[in-house]
């Protein structure tokens, strides 16, 4: 009754967290108010990557600071994903459902997300140097916008990470096989003093170690250090709860964990099966996991591993059904390990080097573009030119960066390149259109404005573009046809050749 207690504390706990990460989404998307950005465990991308200091920054110190001085409280109190799992569970347990922990070293996916996390800081570094630390909580390019927000994902997030993830895979799937923030939180839970520590005699009843929600084998721990070492332990006190004895209580406490033992978390202890289903289900993971970032983008990796996992069990479970004989079916199984581990290793070489070289200096140099040091950018951009001279993107930035340094004859020989291999393309027209009439050539701008027009009529930059080298030139008559296309009304157009000809009328009102 009890430990029923404890768990209804935690789910109302999670629940209310649950419920302000609602209202922080409604403030967001409904009422624009964004003062504060996303949280979110990301923000170590933002924080080492470009120094940004930012919400998501400042929760993942919170949760790490956390983590280190209590353990893991946040997995087991705090995390929004945490509620949908137990409710999973809570939601099987009513239907007399009692889906079975499974142990396998497919934990190592998780292993493989973190690294993917971590080397996106390692791209920030290469794109755009060592972190520059500054404060920015409204701030949220670097992953920390990256949240579901179609009803569909966030339904078949639930579906699938939460329900069928647990029901073929036992309590706290996603946390013990998917989520790279496990294995990056458990090194700092190695440091925390708060335990569950023994305090009473112990009877061996095993009763603690069938209601780990992490499947954690409790009282092995306790025989043998006194208290749960285990860096899974997300602290729920389930176990503390169900104890018939008052063995356990979640206390304040000398380490007792070895050196080596804190870096045993790396190598999971138990596993149900044999070495070919469990790289089955490894397999399983990252490659549906790989493909389904590439198809559906990035945050849905997790979906896919989830999807991988559940596809690598439904194959284990139809092969333990019908006790075929798998390791006699393959003859030459040490060859077969070789070429899987060659190819899980290629696997994850692909997604880690994801970020191709152009794109990091085309990225290198908008960072450039963006504080206006034009020389820089352009430099770095014509280096991506002479090893990408096809990439179109490029020579796009490449222009723009010489027409706002104002080296118009250059950004004229872009831009006419460019043309030259994509003719049809309006906003080229237009931008070339624009070089010309800064470079005081009005009428080869309006020559290239008209161009952009005949290819896409709906180009309501080029007509006003138009009707300003029109009044440039003093022409208003010729100038209004094109501006009526701009202005929803003649009021504010007759105020916008006012403003033109007459800057402080504007002001003036
Ligand atoms: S392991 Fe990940 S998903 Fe699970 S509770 Fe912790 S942070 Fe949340
Ligand atoms: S439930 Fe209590 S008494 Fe039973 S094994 Fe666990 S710690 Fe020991
Ligand atoms: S050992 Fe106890 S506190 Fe830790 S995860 Fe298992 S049940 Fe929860």
């Amino acid at each position: 009754m009890c430990n029923m207690n404890i768990n209804r504390k935690r789910l109302l706990v999670l629940l209310l967290m649950n419920l302000l990460v609602v209202v922080h989404i409604i403030l967001w998307y409904k009422f624009g108010c964004q003062r504060v950005g996303t949280f979110s465990l990301n923000g170590v991308v933002s924080l080492f990557g470009m120094g940004l200091i930012n919400s998501a920054a400042a929760f993942f110190i919170f949760v790490v600071l956390m983590t280190a001085f209590f353990g893991r409280l946040f997995c087991g109190w705090g995390c929004h994903f945490a509620f949908f799992q137990e409710c999973a569970l809570k939601i099987f347990g009513k239907f007399g459902i009692n889906p079975k922990i499974i142990h396998s070293n497919a934990t190592i996916i998780q292993y493989v997300f973190l690294l993917k996390t971590l080397t996106a800081i390692y791209e920030f570094w290469l794109i755009y140097g060592p972190p520059q630390f500054h404060i920015g909580f409204g701030e949220t390019q670097v992953m920390t916008v990256d949240l579901p927000r179609s009803p569909i994902i966030i339904i078949l997030f639930v579906l699938f990470d939460a329900f069928l993830f647990i029901y073929l895979m036992g309590s706290r799937a996603f946390c013990r096989y998917v989520c790279p923030w496990a294995p990056l939180l458990a090194v700092f839970d190695n440091f925390s003093f708060w335990r569950i520590r023994k305090v009473n005699e112990c009877k061996g009843c095993m009763t603690c170690t069938k209601s780990c929600t992490m499947g954690i084998w409790v009282h092995e721990e306790i025989a043998q250090y006194s208290a749960v070492v285990n860096a899974n332990c997300i602290r729920c006190l389930a176990c503390t709860n169900a104890c018939p004895n008052g063995t356990l209580s979640y206390r304040w406490g000398l380490n007792a964990i070895s050196i080596t033992r804190r870096f045993k978390w790396l190598i999971p202890q138990q596993r149900n099966y044999n070495w070919y289903y469990e790289l089955m289900l490894i397999f399983g993971g990252l490659i549906v996991a790989y493909y389904t970032q590439k198809w559906l983008g990035s945050f849905q990796t997790f979906l896919g591993a989830a999807w991988g996992l559940c596809f690598g069990m439904l194959i284990v479970k139809f092969l333990e059904s019908k006790r075929v004989p798998v390791l006699e079916t393959i003859q030459l199984k040490r060859r077969f390990l070789v070429v899987s581990l060659i190819t899980l290793s290629t696997l994850t070489w692909c997604w880690m080097t994801s970020a191709s070289y152009d794109i990091r200096l085309l990225l290198r140099g908008n960072r450039y573009m963006d504080v206006l040091e034009y020389d820089s950018a352009i430099s770095i951009y014509n280096q991506a030119i002479n090893e990408f001279p096809s990439n179109h993107e490029v020579r796009a930035a490449l222009a723009l960066a010489y027409k706002m340094k104002g080296d118009y004859n250059r950004a004229v020989t872009e831009y006419k390149t460019l043309i030259s291999v994509n003719p049809d393309n309006a906003a080229l027209h237009n931008n070339l259109g624009t070089v010309y009439y800064r470079n005081g050539n009005y009428e080869l701008a309006v020559e290239e404005y008209k161009k952009s027009i005949q290819l896409d009529g709906d180009l309501i930059a080029a007509y006003g573009n138009i009707g300003l080298v029109f009044l440039k030139q003093g022409n208003v008559e010729e100038a209004i046809p094109f501006l009526r296309k701009v202005f929803p009304n003649e009021e504010e157009m007759l105020k916008y050749i006012l403003t033109l000809y007459n800057p402080n009328q504007g002001k003036n009102g």
